[in-house]
């Protein structure tokens, strides 16, 4: 390790509050000495190198007077200049990127770094840059000997360079997870040098002894198999818990029977486990996440994003524009996100019921449905006190005359947490892990299998269509590697994998119906951010604090004509932002870190007309020209937003860094600023500037339809093919739902659910 490494590892700062540390699944394991990301010395080398110019060691001189003054009352701010890129070790970054990014983008780090080990691949990547003038033996230079100043030059190349697709690929990808690995990265005691110069605070919370062991709210219908060394001790739970099981020891297999199997435990699968558990059937949840509870959740960016986020929360689409958040641990997408709780408009009932035909959405039931879903997970319109991000939004909006709403959450009023994303640490946010799946253990008829992966549906023959008597689903244990199969035997099987997972499931399993992946929607973002220094602020409190959401501001008002578009905030933790963040250069980039805490964003999301597709683990998106328009006027609006609640300066997440200095701004400054705001396309296109933003609300890819050309599944969530195979997640909505779906998705889960129990009920009966 060299001394420069060592001496940011000893730093001591970045504080995080309180004692515990969490769960180990929770926090950094960075400590091994051999890495099994499998790049060469040499590559490694052309990768620091890379990493030391997106993060310079930048001189004070260079700093304006303000950010000087600051930096000279701040020693853990001076120290954030001086630091380089090259303090962090090469193989760590490399680890991160090869074990958690997705295979097609490490493939092509891999190459690029690779063709800058050698003095031709450097010639071929960077041009004559690499040409030595001064020295003229030898002529040319491999990428880490070029200057660092030559180097920061060359990625301000590659990121407007279309036409060198590897080099601004990899350029992306290396800056998104070496930054991500610098703003998260912590030592054992919690404490990251970076955070106190950036004003990052992490509140882990205190130590509290009855917390500590107090019984688990799932622990009597809970089996962590990848804990368990051997089938026996499942099938012995399982036997307690009143199913019938059989075990082959010779393929370490169990076959498990019961009425019903629900395949995911997040909004769709949260509910339906909960009403046919109570219904009197016999239910098994797979989920092949891992369970936490709040005393585990260390709030640590991180490791909760690769642990608790679907593809370690590093899915793309195909052209890198979007970035996919998704849940995946028990309780899916309720535990991470961000509790906003918005009923379905009334326009969107109509067009499903009415235009659509689907029968789930009658409007009596449908609603009464939601009042239900609303009662359970306690939902609230009231707010006792308002973030720093929230603040702002509601101001800039009363400043312009515009009507701002309150965002009803399903968390009490007094709930401040702005580390929900990670799992609420107060345990205050009411996802299924605490409502819906507790209902469903409660009535001594479930059973959640956790870390245990569904990975195909039993379909047989009968007659023209198919039927669907169960799953099949792997666990691997943890300690010693070894796979446990699980057949399970179901007389109805509902799968709620969530959009990204479902379509897989069911097409790997055989079925065949076109819309099955086709028709996701995503409620694509843009984000516009704006900096409150505190001097002389009327905004108090950081940006990472507070309630994630509790002001909203609609462009249009929501009815069946007009598209919706919708102001929010979100939570962007420091490795996320410094991620999303445009790199225009090496002391930009550290400016706009070190102003984090009071940058405050306002992102904009429309009901997208766009449509994309999910097949074999590739997701394509595009947008279509009316939802670049909209987006286009969303982000117009949260530029004057930000600008009208005071903002020194604002900006969007364009390539080319696009911003403006709003001090003493004239209207029609503003106005041309605004007019060359656009929606940019992804990093894999045919365009200078370009953007990546993320996405949280995929729906629709195996939707429902009046007939079997409309939807993959039927108006009551049952598929076309497979008679008693039922999808009850966010991928059966029938279109792009422009407001948040969780409400949505549990209200439709739990109408499905509740006639699925009919059913059952009546089949009984027969
Ligand atoms: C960061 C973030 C913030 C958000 N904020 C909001 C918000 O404020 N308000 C709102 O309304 N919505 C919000 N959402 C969206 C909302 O949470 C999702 O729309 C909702 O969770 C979707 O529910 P679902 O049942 O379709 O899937 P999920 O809730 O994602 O559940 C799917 C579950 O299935 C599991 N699974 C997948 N494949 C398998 C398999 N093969 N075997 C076993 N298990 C499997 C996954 O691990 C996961 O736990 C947010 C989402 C995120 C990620």
């Amino acid at each position: 390790m060299n001394a420069e490494i060592r001496e940011r590892r000893e730093m001591v700062g970045g504080t995080s509050r309180g004692k515990k540390k969490g769960h180990p699944l929770l926090r950094w394991s960075m400590k091994q000495e051999s890495f099994s990301h499998g790049f060469s010395q040499s590559d490694l080398q052309a990768l620091s190198a890379i990493c030391d110019a997106i993060m310079p060691p930048v001189p004070l001189q260079s700093l304006d007077l303000d950010m000087k003054l600051k930096v000279l009352r701040n020693d853990a701010l001076l120290s954030f200049f001086k630091s380089s890129g090259s303090h962090v070790r090469p193989d760590e970054v490399a680890e991160v990127m090869a074990t958690k990014a997705m295979p097609l983008t490490v493939t092509v780090v891999r190459i690029v770094l690779r063709l800058l080990t050698f003095r031709l691949g450097t010639l071929l990547l960077c041009g004559f840059v690499c040409l030595d003038k001064e020295n003229w033996s030898p002529l040319l230079l491999k990428f880490s000997d070029i200057s660092l100043e030559k180097r920061e030059k060359v990625l301000q190349k590659w990121n407007t360079q279309w036409y060198n697709p590897l080099a601004r690929i990899a350029f992306m990808m290396i800056k998104a997870i070496f930054l991500f690995y610098y703003f998260t990265w912590t030592n054992e005691n919690t404490e990251n040098p970076a955070w106190d110069a950036i004003g990052y605070t992490v509140d882990i919370g205190e130590e509290n002894e009855n917390t500590e062991h107090k019984e688990r709210p799932l622990e009597k219908g809970i089996i962590e198999t990848a804990k368990e060394d051997d089938v026996t001790a499942i099938k012995q739970r399982l036997i307690n818990k009143g199913l019938k099981v059989k075990e082959d020891k010779e393929t370490n297999a169990l076959k498990i029977e019961c009425d019903a199997v629900v395949i995911g435990s997040g909004c769709g699968g949260g509910v339906a486990a909960a009403n046919l558990a109570k219904s009197g059937l016999k239910v098994i949840v797979l989920e092949k996440g891992n369970y936490f509870v709040p005393r585990d959740y260390s709030t640590l960016e991180g490791p909760s994003m690769f642990e608790m986020f679907e593809a370690n929360g590093l899915l793309m689409t195909h052209d890198g524009r979007f970035r996919f958040m998704a849940g995946s641990t028990l309780g899916g997408g309720s535990v991470v996100n961000w509790a906003a709780s918005l009923k379905t408009p009334d326009a969107i009932i109509d067009e499903w019921s009415k235009d659509r035909g689907v029968a789930i959405f009658a409007r009596e039931e449908y609603t009464a449905a939601m009042e239900s879903v609303c009662e359970r997970i306690g939902v609230t319109e009231r707010v006792i006190r308002e973030g720093f991000q929230n603040q702002i939004l509601r101001r800039g909006c009363d400043k312009l005359g515009l009507d701002v709403t309150v965002v009803p959450r399903n968390s009490s009023e007094e709930h401040y947490c702005g580390s929900c994303s990670f799992g609420c640490k107060t345990g205050d946010k009411r996802g299924t892990d605490i409502t819906w799946l507790v209902d469903a253990v409660d009535s001594n008829n479930a059973v959640i299998l956790t870390q245990c992966r569904a990975e195909k549906l039993i379909l047989v023959n009968n007659g023209r269509r198919k039927k669907c008597v169960g799953v099949t689903a792997s666990s691997t244990t943890t300690s010693n590697k070894t796979v446990k199969k699980i057949e399970i035997s179901a007389k109805v099987t509902v799968v709620a994998c969530g959009s990204l997972m479902t379509p897989g499931l069911l097409s790997t399993s055989g079925l065949k119906n076109p819309n099955i992946g086709r028709g996701l929607h995503i409620h694509p973002i843009l984000m516009a951010w704006g900096y409150f220094p505190e001097k002389n602020s009327e905004f108090n409190g950081a940006a990472h604090e507070g309630e994630i959401m509790t002001s909203l501001h609609y462009v249009f008002e929501m009815d069946s004509t007009t598209p919706n578009i919708t102001l929010e905030t979100p939570a962007l933790g420091p490795g996320t932002f410094a991620a999303l963040v445009p790199w225009v250069s090496g002391s930009d980039v550290k400016k706009r870190l070190a102003k984090y805490a009071r940058t405050s964003h306002i992102f904009v999301t429309v009901r997208d007309e766009g449509v994309g597709e999910v097949k074999e683990g590739i997701v394509k998106y595009k947008l279509t020209k009316a939802d670049e328009e909209n987006l286009v006027t969303g982000l117009r609006r949260a530029l004057r937003i930000l600008v009208a609640a005071g903002a020194e300066e604002v900006g969007t997440y364009r390539s080319d860094g696009q911003r403006l200095k709003c001090d003493g701004i004239k209207e029609e400054d503003l106005e041309e600023f605004l007019e060359k705001v656009d929606a940019p396309a992804g990093v894999v296109s045919m365009s200078e500037r370009w953007t990546h933003s993320f996405t949280a609300h995929q729906m629709g890819c195996c939707r429902m339809g009046k007939t079997e050309r409309e939807g993959a599944v039927d108006g009551y969530g049952e598929s076309w093919e497979a008679e008693d195979l039922y999808v009850c997640d966010a991928s059966v909505l029938p279109t792009a739902l422009g407001v948040n779906p969780m409400i949505t998705t549990q209200s439709t889960a739990y109408c499905i659910s509740k006639r699925i129990a009919e059913l059952m009920k009546k089949r009984k009966q027969d």
